[in-house]
């Protein structure tokens, strides 16, 4: 449910993002002064059909580290031009100056991401250790350029201001707080100061990572027999003899420390001694000690971090994070989070003495510790609802869900959706669509579908924008891909997927309609380029559609009989809609509060397991589960600035999500043409052209209502 969040294509945004997209260690590695750098087809301009494509059939991996020194060259030129351009200060030769700059760097950048998140390999990492602190460096060069600040200022305070179109007062407002976020109001000592803390906090990010990929990719529990396998499914005992093929491990199946290995087994395995030896493995990433053990740069980072913030004139790094998010304040964030716990916790326990009634009438003698949640929630799920996740398994088919994605995209969004193959891919694996509009005709954009896992791509589903829609100098199309990990089938095999894996590429779906809908004048304000803890709500929206009878009658088809899902295994699924979660809300809640609580406790040394073990005991933790990330590999907030003091952002998001489905609920329905209109209009078309608080009002005539998130979570609605 994570979003990797589009490359920008302004110089500006570039330096926002380079925190987040590009890792670092401090490693020398050999650098290959042999490679030409001539006519490297990375920095050329894109060609061919739909105003340009990435040259994917183009690129050696050799290429980048040119390409991206090139590219950095090429825009450090251009801002000096426009900082030191004799003509006074104005928008054009100013803002809208820098938005055109960095457009080689963009086009290097996007292609160079794809190959550190789909297409990784031992070359690529020694590029982005070598690349990342240069181009971290490079950032700062920007926001610290100072007679580029004096002219950004300069058009800030202009007395044209009420000439300028609402978007234009937007984009300058959006730049000049950006430049003053970064710093450019400090002193030369202090500029140096924290540039020097954004280079090691760099490399902290990188170490953080690496460890915790490291412990994921390393670290595995053997199944040696077929009693080891017990409860597991044909499926799974599948997957795990091919992972053991994998890594050359002598056993009938291994699993994996990663999510989508480790939360099947602890679910289906009847085995409570493994359960319990996968549980500590998984749970433990980054927390072994040694040398990829996480502890120790968790202080540094947040000790780093809250010097930043002091230097910028913020009381903690929360503060500074939120400032121009929709929360505004960490206080709003907190209240939020502290007014869902108790009743999530409250959930926790139902669930726990559902569970611990079930085992004790099967006699197994145990009480529920964290390693049996899911296994007899699961049990539970069963005996209540009479819900098998296998069986809704089989109704749920990867090609028929991406049919159902284009279906509401038609029905909702007026896109049609049609494959075609006179663009190259990076990978076979990968399709492309061209979407237009079904009324007009007119051309919208690309989508690019990576769909399967494979060695070097990391984990999890995410959303990419290649290319970001703008109509400034002309109008340009976007371009933008989904990607998860499903594991591929046999060859004319269907590849069955679950309900929660459908449910995420409705998720996902819904960040690449908001980059296709947007329609705005500048990039840097363009699709999904909104605030964090508003980014979230158009994905989580998109997936309230899944469960739709036109969506499940026409695309839910069993994989071998092709007749649709029974209505009374989808009243099943809706029946157990809430099931659970006490469970789902509570181990989120507890990684998005210690997250708030670490970034408000300002330059106080920090002992990260000390103060996880404190908070979690001083909010009443229940026992039977732990964060869903645990500090020591909390990546949302430790591999970059990202989702740091911003782990909240799901819940901020869903509470939006939840009360705008409302509109549709109170309308004619999932499908209501005006209500539709209205959130193309006011949401998704609007990018960050508007206060997203003022976005909501404009769609649904009022502030969201926290109460529709209660409901939808099944939790009693909170007195006022
Ligand atoms: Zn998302």
């Amino acid at each position: 449910m994570k979003m990797l969040f589009s490359l920008r294509t302004t110089t500006l945004a570039l330096i926002a993002m380079a925190a987040a997209i590009y890792m670092t260690t401090n490693n020398e590695i050999p650098t290959n002064a042999a490679e030409p750098t001539a006519a490297n087809p990375l920095t050329e301009k894109w060609i061919g059909p739909y105003g340009g494509i990435p040259p994917f059939d183009k690129v050696k991996v050799t290429d980048f580290k040119p390409a991206l020194e090139a590219a950095m060259a090429e825009n450090l030129k251009e801002i000096d031009d426009i900082a030191n351009n004799k003509a006074a200060p104005t928008f054009e030769n100013t803002i809208a100056a820098m938005e055109r700059s960095g457009a080689m760097l963009s086009r290097v950048a996007t292609v160079y991401s794809i190959w550190t998140d789909n297409m990784s390999s031992d070359d690529v990492q020694a590029i982005e250790s070598e690349m990342a602190p240069k181009l971290a460096a490079f950032g700062d060069k920007i926001t610290q350029n100072e007679a580029l600040f004096k002219r950004v200022e300069a058009v800030y305070n202009s007395p044209d201001k009420s000439k300028w179109t609402s978007e234009q007062q937007r984009l300058v407002w959006v730049i000049y707080t950006g430049f003053v976020r970064s710093g450019a109001k400090l002193g030369a000592e202090k500029k140096k100061r924290l540039s020097e803390i954004n280079q090691q906090l760099a490399g902290h990010f990188t170490k953080f990572s690496q460890n915790q990929l490291g412990d994921e990719s390393e670290l595995y529990v053997e199944l040696q027999t077929e009693a080891d396998m017990a409860g597991l499914s044909q499926g799974l005992k599948d997957a795990a003899a091919a992972a053991a093929t994998s890594k050359k491990v002598k056993a009938d199946g291994i699993i994996r420390n990663t999510r989508s290995s480790v939360d099947p087994f602890l679910t289906y395995s009847d085995r409570r001694d493994l359960r319990e030896k996968v549980w500590t493995m998984f749970v433990n990433r980054g927390d072994n000690g040694g040398a990829r053990d996480n502890n120790a740069v968790i202080p540094e980072i947040l000790q780093l971090r809250a010097e930043r913030a002091k230097m910028l004139g913020f009381p903690t790094h929360a503060h500074w994070r939120l400032e121009n998010a929709m929360a505004k304040n960490p206080e709003n964030a907190m209240k939020l989070m502290e007014g869902v716990w108790p009743a999530a916790t409250a959930r926790v326990k139902q669930e726990v003495a559902d569970m611990q009634a079930l085992a004790d009438k099967e006699k197994a003698g145990i009480t529920i510790e964290p390693w049996d949640y899911r296994y007899y929630m699961e049990k539970v799920r069963k005996a209540k609802y009479d819900l098998d996740a296998n069986e809704v398994k089989q109704y749920l088919q990867l090609d028929k869900m991406r049919d159902a994605l284009f279906f509401v995209a038609g029905e909702v969004f007026d896109f049609t959706f049609t494959p075609v193959t006179n663009v190259p891919v990076f990978h076979p694996d990968v399709t492309v669509y061209e979407v237009k509009n079904k009324t007009t005709g007119k051309h919208v954009g690309l989508w690019y579908f990576d769909p399967f896992a494979r060695d070097g791509k990391r984990s999890g589903a995410w959303m990419n924008a290649y290319r970001e829609q703008r109509r400034f100098d002309g109008e340009v199309s976007t371009i933008v891909s989904n990607n998860s990990n499903f594991v591929k089938g046999k060859p004319g095999e269907s590849v069955l997927i679950s309900w929660d894996d459908a449910s995420t590429m409705f998720h996902e779906f819904g960040h690449a309609l908001h980059g296709l809908s947007s329609n705005v004048t500048y990039p840097t304000l363009s699709g999904t380029n909104v605030a964090r803890d508003y980014v979230e709500f158009p994905s989580q929206l998109l997936e309230h559609w899944l469960s739709t009878p036109e969506v499940l009658n026409k695309y839910a088809l069993h994989y071998q009989t092709g007749k649709p899902i029974p209505q009374a295994l989808v009243s099943k699924i809706k029946a157990a809609a809430t099931f659970n979660e006490g469970f789902d809300t509570t181990e989120y809640l507890a990684s998005a509060l210690v997250d708030m609580k670490l970034h408000l406790a300002g330059d106080k040394k920090i002992d990260a397991d000390a103060f996880e073990k404190e908070t979690l005991a001083a909010l009443g933790m229940p026992k039977e589960l732990v964060m869903r990330h645990r500090t020591p590999q909390f990546g949302h907030v430790f591999s970059s600035d990202g989702y740091s003091a911003g782990y909240y952002s799901y819940m901020w998001s869903d509470v939006i999500t939840a009360d705008a489905f409302g509109a549709f609920t109170e309308g004619k329905g999932a499908y209501d043409k005006d209500v539709a209109k209205r959130l193309i209009k006011y949401i998704f078309s609007v990018g960050n052209t508007i206060d997203p608080a003022e976005g909501y009002r404009n769609f649904r005539g009022r502030d969201p209502n926290v109460d529709a998130l209660m409901i939808k979570r099944g939790f009693p609605i909170n007195k006022k």
